[in-house]
């Protein structure tokens, strides 16, 4: 797909690490995302952010203060 953010370059499958924090900060490493060629934006898609969503809320609620999770283990 095009990319949004610089109208330039093309989005490729890859892999991205991802940071989500509240009171607490889970790391998320090999989510896979569509990243720019161009600019590097990377783009999750909603199923996947859904899934990562799901998965932290479990770590949230144990109180975990940081947490690094392996998306696709
Ligand atoms: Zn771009």
């Amino acid at each position: 797909m095009k990319c949004a953010i610089c109208q330039n370059g093309s989005t490729t499958e890859g892999f991205t690490t991802l940071v989500l924090e509240r009171d607490q900060t889970i790391v998320v490493k090999n989510v896979p995302a569509q990243i720019c060629s161009n600019c590097g934006e990377e783009y999750v898609s909603s199923a996947v952010n859904r899934d990562l969503l799901s998965r932290s809320q479990k770590e949230w609620e144990e109180g975990i203060l940081l947490e690094v999770l392996n998306f696709a283990a």
